[in-house]
């Protein structure tokens, strides 16, 4: 009910909101009862809410997702029933490292977050703009993020940190030669493909799996800004692709992505070259084409930016019955550190903010009180189960697929293997055009050129493990002796790193 008389946040009528209750007309003493001031100043003392540590500077919209082929088979999915169904989804992008101020040009992997609204619940595919990752390991996230911001000395951000947390963690060299290719460098939200970058589990009413990869193509193609032009517009226009995809929306041209699925069945997944739940690593598309699932499109601006996107909460832990987890390391962490995130952001009732409300299903547990309680709280049913008193109870029909593991239980390292350079190698021979091969080497050195010199070593032999002429040019763009780099790059990373101590 839209209410022009200015209220209270109780309601009561305001009669001024522009001078405070005071004791005389000129400079004067201002009274503790003025309830209405101390509200006012209150509410605003609290407006804002922790900054999420990653992602933080982030754009979002409404849309939807359309299935254009029927792949039940594999999955029992509902919203993935039939060709022509719709989901209604929201979907956040964002930059990783920057504050919520930060400029949205900066070389940055972008978040890529979607929301399914579908008829069993809220699914979360909580992705990047590249398929894979910089470490396989959650215990290393901190770290890593760590890494990427500011020093806790100078609060800048630091190069020496940035490359020699990096240059120690070798699985990270395909993730980094992503990163500062152009893809690095988006030119909007519009024009970047997204990616499930995990493995995930897909599994059919007879409890038959496979392991899948999705993959958002944009309908656009892939724009990318050069180093040169990205530091421009972040001066020019930090918010250049949160501006980009309000106002496309807003002018009626829909952002389009044609959604796509690799698929591998649990007896390829034992056989495959690559680790398939590595999330260093892909799929290469020969092995397993993209098969054509749906299809998104992004039409509807968020009407109020706190309400929907400020405060929509993504967790890959969002499953519905027909897609599960897969044994990757990073995912696993994920499954508890994300919606963890949301309970101290948001509380331990955040699934009950509008946007990140299950719209379709009616949410039947014995969860009951905590912050922010909105939606009844389970009225006078019973808070306790098992009970005798008709409420709701659990359905073994959605029993996911049983796995049979052996274990040994363990802190397993995982020591840095030459498979874990094949695929930057591919990258930079085979798919990187002359110009994109130029620019990643010039990027790379304008950035990794700034750290010690001990750090350069060990980074660079490591671009020439995945390919010489790569590891060379990046020697000769920062003046580094390449016979030292070859030598660096044919030993174990164990004497690289002893070799390359400060
Ligand atoms: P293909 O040779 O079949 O295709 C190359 C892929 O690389 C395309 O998806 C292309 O995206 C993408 N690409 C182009 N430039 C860049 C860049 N600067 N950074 C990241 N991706 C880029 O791929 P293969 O499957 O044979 O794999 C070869 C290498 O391609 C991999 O080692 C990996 O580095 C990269 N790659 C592979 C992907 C996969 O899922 N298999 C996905 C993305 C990259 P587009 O079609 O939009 O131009």
């Amino acid at each position: 009910m839209e209410n022009k008389k200015l209220t209270t946040n109780k309601g009561h009528p305001v009669p001024n909101d522009q001078a405070s209750i005071t004791t005389g007309e000129g400079s004067s003493y201002t009274l503790l009862q003025d309830v209405h001031l101390i509200e006012k100043l209150a509410h605003f003392d609290r407006e804002r809410i922790p900054e999420r540590v990653v992602h933080a500077k982030g754009a979002g919209a409404h849309g939807y997702f359309e299935v254009t082929n029927d792949l039940s088979k594999y999955t029992r999915a509902k919203f993935l029933g039939e060709v022509g169904k719709k989901t209604d989804v929201f979907v956040r992008f964002s930059t990783v490292g920057g504050e919520k101020g930060s400029a949205d040009t900066a070389r940055d992997p972008r978040g890529f977050a979607v929301k399914f609204y579908t008829e069993e619940g809220n699914y979360d595919l909580v992705g990047n703009n590249t398929p894979i990752f910089f470490i396989r390991d959650a215990i290393k996230f901190p770290d890593f993020i760590h890494t990427q911001k500011r020093h806790p000395q100078t609060n800048l951000p630091d190069a020496d940190m940035f490359w020699d947390f990096l240059s120690l963690t070798p699985e990270s060299v395909h993730q980094v030669s992503i990163l500062f290719s152009d893809r690095g460098t988006p030119y909007s939200f519009r024009h970047m493909d997204g990616f499930s970058s995990h493995t995930f589990m897909w599994y059919n009413e007879n409890n038959e799996y496979v392991w899948v990869k999705v993959h958002f193509k944009t309908t656009l193609g892939n724009k990318t800004f050069t180093n040169d032009e990205a530091v421009k517009m972040a001066g020019e226009n930090p918010n250049h692709a949160t501006e980009d995809l309000y106002n496309a929306i807003k002018d009626g041209n829909h952002p389009q992505w044609d959604v796509y699925v690799q698929i591998m069945t649990p007896e390829e997944a034992k056989e495959y070259k690559f680790d398939p739940f590595d999330i260093t690593k892909v799929w290469y598309h020969g092995d397993y084409p993209l098969i054509p699932l749906g299809k998104m499109v992004l039409n509807r601006n968020p009407e109020n930016f706190f309400a929907e996107v400020e405060q929509a909460a993504f967790a890959p832990s969002n499953f519905v019955p027909g897609i599960g987890p897969s044994p990757d390391r990073l995912l696993q962490g994920r499954l508890f550190s994300y919606e963890d995130t949301q309970r101290h952001r948001l509380g331990a009732n955040h699934h009950q903010i509008p946007v990140n409300r299950a719209k379709n299903v009616k949410i039947a547990n014995y969860e009951r009180d905590s912050y922010m309680n909105v939606d009844g709280n389970g009225g006078s049913g019973p808070n306790y189960y098992p009970n005798s008193m008709n409420g709701p109870e659990p359905d073994i029909s959605f029993n996911p697929p049983t796995i049979e593991v052996q274990a040994i239980i363990d802190r397993h390292t995982r020591s840095t293997e030459d498979v874990d350079f094949v695929q930057a190698g591919e990258l930079y021979r085979r798919v990187l055009d002359k110009q994109n091969k130029s620019n990643l080497v010039s990027n790379i050195v304008g950035h990794l050129g700034n750290a010690n010199e001990n750090i350069q070593y060990r980074q660079t032999a490591l671009f020439y493990k995945c390919d010489e002429e790569y590891g060379t040019r990046v020697a000769d763009g920062i003046g580094l002796d390449v016979a030292r780099v070859k030598e660096l790059a044919s030993m174990t990373q164990e004497e690289r790193v002893n070799s390359t101590r400060s």
